[in-house]
């Protein structure tokens, strides 16, 4: 049987080095669990960063996959096909929006969100040409694409990528007073997302995206909702904006819809905005695709059947109450909602990966995030006894002296 090592030192060997991740092999997945390929049995709480809200494997989306498989898996745009439509009808009813437009990658979805702003900026709102503006916050991640690192705070995801797209002004996350300053005549949208989730977990003040929302309608201004991370049902609302009343002007998604086992992106818009586009304007040869769509239409119909929102919420509220209760003297905070959570580990006790070595030691699989927080994610379809399993666990690795 082949050691973790090898299959380590053979990814390393093969592969570009742009990601760290901790060194465990998986070889297989079921729900909320995963195996490593000495049969080792680990609880993944980070979900594939949300990505996982349905579990591993689910069946109705492995059963979904494999019919459409067997059928019809790309024709491209060039033609229709018969799975697109009854997708796009779904997520459309599902988010109360009249228009969808499929990608593949979050990403993808967050540019097509920004080239949608523009064109409705030229178009409907009458910017000058080349000078449309778009507000972003500090600390924020939308994805690896040149224009987005090109207006990330964060100098790694920056520094030798340059030169970047002009047109994004910078203002701090949750701050409704610095976004009313930021907005002038050329302004057309702000992209935010609800919570920050790479970010690490940033929660903004209650009501800042309806008071946004607010901002921006009476300033000819549309707001950009990335629910790539915390939509469909991860924070205990089917969207994270849902806690304010509001999903944006263009709603962005990714990630789950796709159910883990496919990429599955878009986003969501009404009449005057979607209707900027016109064929050729814009496209992606998989977006779409019918087994895409299959893939896409049973993950939404599980986080909707399943009621998995609510039970973000229940598990979430409870779990984050318990990790409060722990006291530990390495805790700077726990923050989030339903199950996104942060837990910020105090400067003095040093990064969060540690933890979080310690944790997979233990069978539990979170990950770092912005240094400092640990993310508990789990698959939303955890049950509270197996939560109340992995707590002693995260009781020990806090406890001091098991780490730092
Ligand atoms: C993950 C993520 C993205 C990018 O999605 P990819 O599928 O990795 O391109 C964009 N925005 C947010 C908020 C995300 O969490």
């Amino acid at each position: 049987m082949r050691s973790t090592e090898s299959f380590v030192r053979e990814a390393e060997r093969w592969s570009a080095h742009n990601y760290a991740p901790l060194p465990v092999v998986i070889e297989r997945g079921d729900g909320c669990w995963v195996w490593d390929v000495d049969g080792r049995r680990y609880l993944d709480m980070l979900s594939a960063y949300s990505a996982l809200n349905q579990g591993h494997r689910h069946p109705a989306i492995v059963g979904a996959l494999k019919d459409q498989a067997d059928r019809l898996t790309l024709t491209s745009r060039a033609f229709h096909n018969d799975r697109m439509g009854a997708f796009l009808k779904a997520l459309a009813e599902a988010t109360g929006f009249t228009r969808a437009l499929p990608m593949n990658t979050g990403a993808e979805a967050v540019e097509t969100a920004i080239k949608a702003a523009r064109k409705w900026g030229y178009e409907v709102k009458g910017v000058a040409e080349d000078r449309a503006e778009i507000i972003v916050c500090e600390n924020n991640f939308h994805g690896r694409t040149t224009t987005i690192v090109g207006f990330s705070s964060e100098s790694q995801y920056r520094d030798g990528f340059g030169p970047f797209a002009p047109g994004f002004r910078m203002i701090p996350h949750g701050e409704i007073d610095a976004l009313e300053a930021a907005i002038n005549e050329n302004t057309v949208a702000f992209l935010v997302e609800p919570i920050q989730g790479e970010g690490g977990i940033v929660v903004p003040p209650d009501g800042f995206l309806s008071q946004a929302h607010d901002l921006c309608r009476a300033n000819q201004v549309l707001l950009l909702n990335d629910e790539i991370q915390t939509g469909l049902g991860r924070t205990g609302r089917l969207f994270c904006g849902d806690w304010d009343g509001t999903r944006g002007d263009i709603l962005i998604v990714g990630k789950a819809l796709g159910g883990g086992v496919y990429p599955v992106s878009g986003i969501l818009a009404n009449d005057e905005i979607m209707d900027v586009f016109h064929p050729g304007d814009h496209g992606s040869t998989f977006g779409g695709n019918p087994l895409g769509a299959a893939v896409g239409l049973a993950s939404l119909n599980v986080i909707l059947d399943e009621e998995l929102a609510d039970r973000a919420l229940d598990l979430g509220s409870w779990l984050m109450d318990r990790l409060r209760e722990l006291d530990s003297p390495h805790v700077q905070e726990v923050r989030g909602r339903g199950l996104m959570i942060g837990v910020e580990i105090k400067a003095e006790s040093g990064t969060a990966r540690p933890f979080c070595e310690a944790l997979k030691e233990r069978g539990i699989l979170c990950n770092d995030t912005h240094h400092h927080t640990i993310r508990i994610a789990p698959p939303l379809v955890i049950q509270r006894e197996t939560l109340e399993e992995a707590l002693p666990i995260f009781e020990e690795v806090l406890r001091p002296g098991a780490v730092a």
